[in-house]
């Protein structure tokens, strides 16, 4: 565990929080919450806790209806263990089954509470790394084809819905076969990384930028006309040609795609861009075409 896990205790009887708490404060971060919809606010609000221990029995609220909110709302929703007085295997079945990941009954033991808790918040992290790794190119850090897809369905229906300009970039670096034939493969590997690092950090945050594949990027630009990811484009395809990785002179040929709001799916972005790629190769490389 490098950062310290943060725990939300929830439980209207203040005297049981502080003996959860009085356990748990050596090892993690506590938040506290004493009814129902304060724990909802603080579940719902970055930084977000990463576990929560929830009383079943309080007033206005219960926790199994905070639980049920707390799954409905969330694609990934913040484990929960239940704490409470019931101990028959009707209410641990009810608790479960609403996507609890465990559950303890009073009067509790601090042993088995702290044991718990850091099972599920071990689980918790080793998701979270794992989710963090399927999500990015290994290679290069920055997203892969995977996520690309994902995130790019998302932005494509928001911008359709909205009315809003989006744009997609796609990028491939010129005579790459020729830098791994005369430089060799881990040269390559290093002006891919240096590549990636330009684009990543010459974009928003909110941009996509993945590697689509071999020596070939996407980027997507939001709330972006075709006009200014040309500029955008001219601007990165400048700064590549002047970036020389491990002393190595490269270019860059992009060609760029913007969405219609007429029913266009990322496979027709993707079809011009690639298109528009092939333009730019055939003018002559190192330039940027808006297919
Ligand atoms: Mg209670």
């Amino acid at each position: 565990m490098t950062d310290k896990a943060t725990i939300l205790i929830v439980d209207d009887a203040p005297s049981n929080i502080q003996i959860l708490a009085a356990i748990l404060k050596k090892t993690f971060h506590i938040k506290v919450a004493t009814n129902g919809s304060d724990c909802l606010k603080i579940a719902t609000t970055e930084p977000k806790p990463d576990l929560i221990l929830l009383d079943v029995e309080m007033p206005d609220m219960n926790g199994y209806e905070v639980c049920e909110r707390l799954m409905g709302d969330e694609k990934k929703p913040i484990p929960i263990i239940f704490v409470t007085g019931r101990n028959n295997d009707g209410d641990e079945e009810k608790g479960l089954n609403l996507g609890a990941v465990d559950y303890i009954t009073k009067p509790i033991s601090p042993a088995i509470v702290l044991a718990r808790v850091k099972t599920h918040i071990e689980l918790k992290q080793q998701r979270d790394a794992f989710e963090v790794m399927a999500m990015h190119d290994q290679l290069t850090g920055i997203y892969n084809r995977h996520y690309l897809i994902e995130a790019a369905q998302h932005k494509i229906a928001r911008a359709t819905r909205h009315k809003q300009p989006l744009s997609l970039l796609m990028l491939d670096i010129d005579h790459f076969k020729a830098v791994n034939d005369t430089y060799g493969h881990s040269k390559g590997d290093e002006v891919l990384q240096e590549v990636s690092q330009v684009l990543k950090t010459q974009n928003r945050t909110e941009d996509v930028v993945a590697r689509f594949g071999g020596e070939e990027f996407i980027i997507l630009l939001d709330q972006c006309d075709s006009d200014s990811a040309e500029q955008k484009s001219q601007y990165l395809r400048k700064t590549i040609e002047e970036l020389n990785p491990s002393g190595i002179k490269i270019t860059i040929s992009i060609g760029i795609a913007q969405l219609n709001q007429t029913g266009d799916s990322f496979d027709d972005l993707l079809k011009r861009a690639d298109l528009a790629v092939y333009q730019a190769k055939d003018q002559g490389r190192n330039c940027v075409v808006v297919g």
